[in-house]
């Protein structure tokens, strides 16, 4: 037989039918989850440099699938960041539950597009339940809906153009069809430390990030009631469940019920915070946001979804719904759940899937034990850290701890040796002007021994300097 070289075409049928390729990515996989834990949280040195093995022109030809997953494998995977081992405390970067990397390598293989109920009925559905499961966990009004994006930061884009939607509207404008251009001024009203995201929204959004009446905060970082502005029909006030420094809480049963007589639209950015509804102890934390009209939050932080999980939540549908329209002949709307109704994109991920896998794995109860599991491994590296000479400069009421050593300089070097380290990883800040060690326990991995050995990683690092 001669020796012609497969086409293109060809050669995928092939690697499908004999899946040689998802083994080898499979043991891959395994053999990460195995040893993740005893690797260095942040990469070395060397791992890093090596990266530049990929910085290769484009190949003019087709090149060998089983050698390109290997180079992955063997340059790519020692540059990672051992975020789902349990000694990892940066930003709020959650783990994943196993269960739902299981599932999305099935709903991978089922490269669904969620955008009509014509293109996924099994996604359209599983979307539907967790609207419905995040609704109750969270305790919000039966009435919201729920559009699923990549990440808060599109979330609260979403819940920020409902909100200038339905405020222009009440005074008899039409931002869709007329923009911003000549549209009566909308006022907006947030706290000295929302979130980098919120503004980033609103300058997307045409609000402007210098109009924002911005409100002081407290020694927590909540904002104060006190400097609150009089709020008006024209105003959309935005509140944090959970100050990425702190943890802390902005006060939702004052503020909401002063918004709600005003006729203010709330926006509450609670990307990890939110979920502090669903657990009993930690609930009170929570309490009056089911009055406010959106909410943004992720599953891939405090939840453990993987990555590309943010879910906006909006007690009025049409508002969310007119924000987010698109038109085009071809685009047929369905007595189903159509998710392009609820997003600002159309094709997208089938991302429900690991949302819904992870709700269902969990439950009501396993929700509140994860969510008060990292709860608890925060006050004890702020207990242990006390007990050891550091500064906590918050009340460790959530996930976050924010330490200091007893100068700027001491703090500055002593963070720079642990994450050099690779016994752990935690990030910077500024918290009240002074440099700050911040920890944020967000992985379901993290054991009370992961507590201890980074506690000791810290003491090391102080005493090396
Ligand atoms: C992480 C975070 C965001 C942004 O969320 P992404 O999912 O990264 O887009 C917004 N607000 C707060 C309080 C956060 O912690």
């Amino acid at each position: 037989m001669k020796n012609t070289p497969l086409s293109i075409r060809e050669t995928m049928f092939a690697q499908n039918a004999d899946k040689q390729l998802f083994e080898q990515a499979k043991s891959y996989a395994f053999a990460y989850m195995d040893e993740v834990n005893q690797r260095r949280v942040f990469p070395a040195d060397q791992a890093i440099q090596k990266l530049t093995v990929f910085d290769e022109p484009l190949p003019d030809t087709p090149q060998l699938a089983a050698e390109i997953l290997e180079l992955l494998d063997e340059v790519g995977s020692p540059a990672t960041v051992a975020q789902t081992g349990g000694r990892y405390f940066g930003f709020v970067n959650g783990n994943t539950v196993p269960a739902a990397v299981a599932a999305r390598w099935l709903s991978d293989s089922w490269d669904q597009n969620p955008a009509l109920y014509v293109i996924s009925p099994t996604v359209a559905k599983l979307e539907q339940v967790c609207e419905g499961w995040v609704r109750d966990l969270l305790g919000l009004p039966s009435e919201t809906v729920a559009g699923f994006v990549s990440g808060t930061s599109i979330a609260t884009m979403c819940g920020l153009a409902a909100a200038r939607y339905t405020i222009l509207k009440n005074q008899g404008w039409d931002v869709n069809a007329d923009g911003l251009f000549g549209a009566p001024p909308i006022r907006v009203v947030a706290s000295q430390q929302a979130h980098g995201t919120v503004f980033k929204a609103l300058a997307l959004l045409g609000l402007g990030r210098n109009r924002v009446e911005l409100v002081p905060t407290d020694a927590q970082g909540r904002l104060d009631v006190a400097y609150l502005p009089k709020l008006d029909a024209n105003t959309l006030v935005i509140l944090q469940a959970g100050n990425v420094n702190s943890g802390s809480f902005d006060d939702f049963q004052t503020i909401c019920p002063l918004a709600q007589s005003a006729g203010a639209w709330v926006h509450i950015d609670g990307a990890f915070g939110l979920w502090a509804a669903a657990s009993p102890t930690k609930q009170y934390l929570t309490k009056g946001i089911e009055m406010a009209d959106s909410w943004s939050v992720d599953g891939h932080k405090t939840l453990n979804t993987p990555y590309d999980c943010g879910i906006i939540l909006c007690r009025h549908r049409d508002a969310l719904v007119a924000s987010m329209q698109a038109t085009g002949s071809y685009i047929q709307y369905s007595e189903n759940r159509d998710s392009m109704l609820y997003t600002p994109d159309m094709s997208r991920r089938a991302r429900a899937v690991e949302l819904w896998v992870t709700l269902r794995f969990l439950g009501r109860s396993g929700i509140a034990e994860l969510v008060d599991g990292l709860c608890d491994r925060a006050s004890q590296f702020a207990e242990q850290l006390a007990a050891n000479g550091f500064h906590i400069l918050n009340d460790v009421v959530f996930n976050q701890v924010l330490a200091a050593c007893d100068t700027p300089e001491e703090t500055k070097a002593t963070l720079a040796a642990i994450q050099a380290s690779g016994e752990c990883w935690c990030g910077g800040t500024n918290w009240q002007d002074k440099p700050a060690i911040r920890i944020s326990v967000c992985s379901w991995a993290t054991t009370e021994e992961d507590v201890d050995r980074s506690v000791q990683a810290f003491i090391n690092a102080r005493s090396i300097l």
